[in-house]
């Protein structure tokens, strides 16, 4: 049975009966179907439909919200916001597909060569449950555009978000098919990878789930893009505005309750600034208020779910363990619901898990750095490369550090890593491979095929 659990207060929402052998093969068989069909369709026609899906994000926004705090605590603005996020997401690639995606011709010694980028057939997507709306769409968007069917195996704790979706999909007018929820527990995934009828395969979640889709994918040899954990890391140089970072590596951390791949984990400033930074940076953490996600009041809404509160937490107390200092936070509060303070550790260093691995929760690691090349050396000391950041009033010395000097797939400096429809997005190292968004995205499931005519 798979089972949503409301993480504000402990209590089943619903349950859902996973699909069985039988329906999962028929519903690959219809997708299958489906996909030829809607290859066959324009851009237009395409754009027309995704349109109208945004047209229903913004529309349904609020019940979608309601369903996003009730599966997995998120703050009611918040989902509302991810709702809009979806329907811009849509309308750019409905209004931009067809130029991503035009033949381009190459001189050649032929009398016409060119290349085209031609859909690959059923995209099978394993998403995760921290933005149930975003992390789809963001895959749905361009993929659909691109003339693919879409298959979504949605985290097991965000199954009416996943039949919301299909749903959603339907009412825009796509066939039966070219946008399936299949709901189905992890342990389905690799055999789906391997179905005749699935061309390739996209996840979004931690990297042991990475590791074995991709076993999966190479197995079958099928085309795989992921887009795994991080541990993004802020430098606060001597000369930064130490307002603007306070602000802004704060919010960095304590966005979705710290449950994003690209919040902001590791707090790295330099000597010169290290003191000042830190007192008003636990000043401005401490202001955080934390509750049900239905109270317009509280900003950090519970964990997803109790297991991962207390996975964060013992990650909290091995690293206090081993020498890490609590500044704020660090204790479970009584009471029902997934809920964990915002709290910061000082005296990070390598060996502690607040170092070493991702924390997936409002828990900021402070790491004091000497100077400039000490910081980007402890920002890529990392087995994560997704995003990064640096903070500093000389804007060339921070566009040299961003190009030049840091691991990450997204490097900004003086604002908050987020994701932008316009933008590749996407990591290097064991943040996973590939990109999702923007011109570079759309083109990660298609044939870009060689046409050559003598
Ligand atoms: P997770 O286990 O990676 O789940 C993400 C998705 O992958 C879910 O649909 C999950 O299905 C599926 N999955 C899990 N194990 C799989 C496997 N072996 N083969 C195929 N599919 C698999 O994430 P989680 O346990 O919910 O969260 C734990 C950690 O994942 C977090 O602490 C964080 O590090 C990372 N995470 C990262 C992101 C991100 O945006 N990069 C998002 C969420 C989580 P089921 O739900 O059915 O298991």
């Amino acid at each position: 049975m798979l089972r949503s659990i409301d993480p504000a207060t402990g209590s089943v929402v619903r349950e859902y009966q996973p699909a069985d052998a039988r329906k999962i093969a028929s519903a690959l068989e219809l997708a299958d179907r489906a996909s030829a069909g809607w290859r066959a369709r324009s851009f237009a026609e395409r754009g027309q439909a995704l349109k109208q899906a945004a047209a229903f994000l913004r529309e349904r926004a609020p019940e979608f919200a309601a369903l996003m705090a009730s599966e997995m605590g998120k703050p009611l603005g918040q989902g509302r916001a991810e709702c809009e996020k979806c329907a811009t997401t849509c309308d750019y690639f409905a209004e931009n597909a067809a130029r991503f995606l035009a033949p381009e011709p190459v001189g050649t010694d032929a009398s016409r060569s060119f290349v085209t980028f031609n859909p690959l057939g059923l995209v099978l997507a394993v998403m995760p449950w921290n933005f149930p709306f975003w992390q789809v769409f963001r895959f749905a968007a361009p993929t659909l555009m691109a003339g693919n069917a879409g298959m979504l195996k949605h985290a097991s704790n965000v199954s009416g978000c996943a039949l919301a979706i299909e749903t959603l999909f339907r009412d825009a007018g796509l066939s039966e098919g070219v946008f399936t929820t299949l709901l189905v527990g992890s342990p389905a995934v690799a055999a789906l990878i391997a179905s005749p009828h699935v061309r390739a395969v996209t996840l979004t979640g931690s990297t042991p789930a990475g590791r074995s889709v991709a076993e999966a994918a190479g197995r079958a040899l099928k085309k795989s893009v992921l887009e795994l954990g991080g541990s993004d890391p802020y430098i606060v140089l001597e000369d930064a505005d130490l307002e603007l970072a306070v602000e802004t590596c704060a919010a960095a951390r304590l966005v979705n309750a710290g449950q994003s791949c690209i919040a902001g984990k590791r707090f790295i400033p330099v000597e010169a600034v290290r003191a000042a930074f830190t007192e008003r940076f636990v000043e401005r953490m401490r202001r955080a208020r934390f509750g049900d996600p239905r109270d317009p009041a509280s900003n950090l809404g519970p964990l997803a779910r109790h297991d991962l509160r207390d996975q964060l937490h013992a990650q909290v107390r091995a690293s206090v363990d081993r020498g890490a200092r609590l500044l704020l936070g660090g204790e479970v509060p009584p009471g029902p619901g997934a809920f964990y303070p915002p709290t910061v550790l000082d005296g990070v260093r390598p060996g502690m898990p607040a170092y070493d691995e991702e924390l997936f929760g409002p828990v900021a690691a402070i790491i004091a750095a000497r100077n400039e090349a000490d910081a980007v050396r402890i920002a890529n000391d990392s087995p994560f490369g997704l995003g990064a950041a640096v903070f500093t009033r000389d804007a060339s010395r921070g566009e040299r550090i961003a190009a030049e000097g840091l691991e990450a797939g997204s490097c900004f400096v003086n604002a908050q890593v987020h994701s932008d429809h316009r933008l590749p997005f996407g990591g290097v190292k064991e943040s996973g491979y590939g990109r999702e968004l923007s011109a570079f995205g759309i083109k990660e499931f298609v044939n870009v095929k060689t046409v050559y005519v003598k």
